[in-house]
């Protein structure tokens, strides 16, 4: 089983635990970080009831499990993840819409005004991108993150962009106002210490097979470093069917509700591959509890130079607002 201590605990509540744990016949190991710090003990049997009256003690956990840090255990409350104005994880759903890359300054800028009419929080585009062929548009780099900052001063939208290495994150994280990694980068855990060490609000994907203890498993890594500000995002998983690109999990959306309290949003875009199922789907997700969606848009998806057919056109996001709206004033939020 796990123990968790406070974060303040002092080396003599670190002490008493263990002379409980030995007194119990029970080997124990230590290990910190800056986000806690954790006593295993080997050995079967839950000794919770007793560790958790101890000075210093946060909280106990037994079974097999990757997470520590995400799990509701550890803290009961939602986290509300801020990045600037907007707030993941309140009764407020947020709306992340752009291209799914950054493509030109006309593109960025027509789409950023678009969408912030049409009510979006923040505006989402991919300068560095993960793409399966090396020989496709790999993204416009450092100008396409100076483009994202400039539009971003303009209309005043966060904005969020992927990283996809550990020595990438300084760059993007001085133009980004939120760090994305993505599904292909879930178990890249030196990326995601590092994104944990950088201290910005981070968007993790779930990647295309990874289990929902995974998935909590690389939150922890962000969050062990001590950064808290971590939102998950759904966005498919791979099943036998290719009538769709990936299957949107939408019960992921409830099941992660109950195990973390960490904001849970949705990406409808990449969860479909296809823009005609793109709204349905994020009417699924709002009805299911996520705290915000993420839909790509592009001023003229046949001409986009990555995943044009799944964004929507301006005028299509707009289009889908208006129901995504009814179906969160029905569950008692907003959007
Ligand atoms: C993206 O958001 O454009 C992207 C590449 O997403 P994912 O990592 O979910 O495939
Ligand atoms: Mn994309």
């Amino acid at each position: 089983m796990i123990i968790v201590l406070e974060r303040g605990a002092t080396e003599s509540q670190l002490d008493g635990v263990l002379r409980e744990a030995s007194l119990q016949g029970r080997s124990a190991s230590v290990t910190r970080s800056k986000g806690a710090t954790l006593v295993r003990l080997d050995g079967p049997g839950d000794l919770g009831e007793r560790m958790r009256g101890l000075p210093g003690v946060r909280a106990t956990m037994v079974g097999n499990r990757s997470y520590v840090l995400a799990s509701r255990e550890f803290q009961q409350a939602d986290t509300l993840v801020r990045v600037g104005d907007v707030v993941f994880g309140g009764t407020r759903a947020v709306l992340i819409a752009g291209p799914c890359s950054v493509e030109s300054r006309e593109q960025v800028f027509a789409v950023a005004r678009a969408v912030k009419a049409s009510g979006a929080h923040m505006l989402r585009g991919g300068a560095f991108k993960p793409r399966t062929s090396p020989w496709s548009f790999q993204g416009m780099g450092e100008e396409g993150l100076k483009l994202l900052a400039e539009v971003s001063k303009e209309t005043g939208l966060p904005v969020v962009t992927e990283v996809m290495s550990p020595d990438q994150v300084d760059l993007v994280g001085s133009y980004a106002d939120m760090l994305q990694i993505g599904s292909r980068s879930i178990q890249n855990f030196p990326l995601l210490r590092a994104a944990g060490r950088s201290g910005k609000p981070i968007l993790l994907k779930r990647g295309m097979a990874t289990e929902i203890d995974e998935f909590l498993g690389a939150a922890d890594y962000i969050l062990a470093e001590g950064n808290p500000n971590v939102v998950l995002c759904e966005r498919g998983i791979r099943t036998f069917d290719t009538a769709t690109r990936f299957t949107l999990d939408v019960v992921s959306i409830p099941v992660l509700e109950r195990l973390t309290h960490l904001p849970v949003i949705a990406d409808p875009s990449h969860a479909t591959g296809v823009a005609h199922l793109v709204a349905p789907a994020a009417r699924a997700a709002i009805a299911a509890g996520a705290d915000g969606l993420l839909i790509e848009t592009h001023p003229d998806p046949r001409e986009a130079l990555c995943d044009g057919r799944q964004a929507l056109t301006m005028a299509e996001l707009d289009a889908m607002m208006g129901p995504i709206r009814a179906i969160a004033a029905a569950i008692g939020r907003s959007i």
